[in-house]
């Protein structure tokens, strides 16, 4: 028989906070894996986004999922034609369980170097301890990883011609991260936004937590910030935030236009901005 560890039931408790916005059992079930753009795929869950990008030197990963997500992971890249065992490059938009919880696994099996925004290194390092929302006793929420490779905003993560640019979209982690890169199509390039949107835990006091005092001063930058950003496609950390299963449905055939509507993306920015509005009189 096995144990109910406090680890899960701590993982079922933060899980459980998450799914009001989110849908808790979205999160593990599958999803067929696909081809976004060019060479950009998505190999995550359901709901948890997971992407690879692949290049002649190797390949990219950005996000796992949970823990037991990476089986699921392996499995959508293998049946894409891409060897698991070629991912060169470990990238995340955030250090939550939802999005590194496999990256400890991955980075053992296929000896990917990780890479994260500097700000986010050390949650990642400790499993989620050090977290200013939800670390503190409740202790590691995931495996932790050590990472190679520390990035700033501005920085370029570069595997043969691929070069992906690292945008520091802070708020919802210290270190919460977009990327922006070229995705090489026959005939065509698109400029694809993985967006990280700038949620709000439940937990966030807007004027300042112990462990993070400027998160309010964070995200109003964040919104600002992300309202500039000019790309042809985009894309985001959960499948729910950019409506995946309302423009897509499984097996309909390649069409990167679906992931083109700006206004989505404006909208979604502009929903986190009115809802930081409202959190900060609530919290006055
Ligand atoms: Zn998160």
């Amino acid at each position: 028989m096995r144990k109910v560890s406090l680890h899960s039931i701590l993982l079922f408790l933060l899980l459980s906070v998450a799914s009001r916005s989110f849908g808790q059992a979205t999160w593990s079930e599958p999803y067929e894996p696909f081809r976004i753009a060019g060479n950009l795929y998505y190999v995550g869950t359901y709901d948890l986004a997971c992407y690879l990008i692949t290049t002649p030197e190797g390949n990219i990963l950005i996000n796992t999922g949970l823990e037991g997500s990476v089986p699921m992971i392996r499995a959508n890249v293998e049946a894409l034609g891409f060897d698991f065992f070629n991912i060169k490059i470990l990238l995340t938009t955030q250090a939550h369980f939802d999005h590194v919880a496999g990256m400890a696994e991955i980075k053992k099996m296929t000896g990917a170097q990780m890479m994260i925004h500097k700000n986010d290194a050390q949650v990642l390092a400790d499993g989620g301890k050090s977290d200013f929302a939800m670390g503190g006793d409740k202790g590691t929420t995931f495996a932790p990883v050590k990472a190679d490779r520390l990035l700033r905003d501005g920085d370029t993560v570069r595997l043969g011609e691929m070069k992906i640019v690292a945008l520091h979209h802070p708020g919802h982690t210290k270190g919460s991260t977009s990327f922006l890169f070229d995705a090489k199509d026959k005939d065509c390039t698109w400029r694809v936004l993985i967006a990280n949107i700038p949620t709000i835990l439940l937990q966030t006091q807007l004027r300042g937590m112990p462990n993070y005092p400027e998160v309010g001063k964070d995200y109003k930058y964040t919104f600002e910030a992300m309202k500039k950003v000019q790309f042809d496609l985009w894309v985001a950390s959960h499948a729910s935030q950019f409506g995946l299963h309302e423009n897509r449905k499984p097996g309909d055939v390649y069409n990167p236009t679906i992931f083109s509507i700006r206004s989505q993306y404006d909208d979604a920015i502009d929903t986190q901005k009115q809802a930081y509005l409202d959190r900060l009189k609530s919290q006055k």
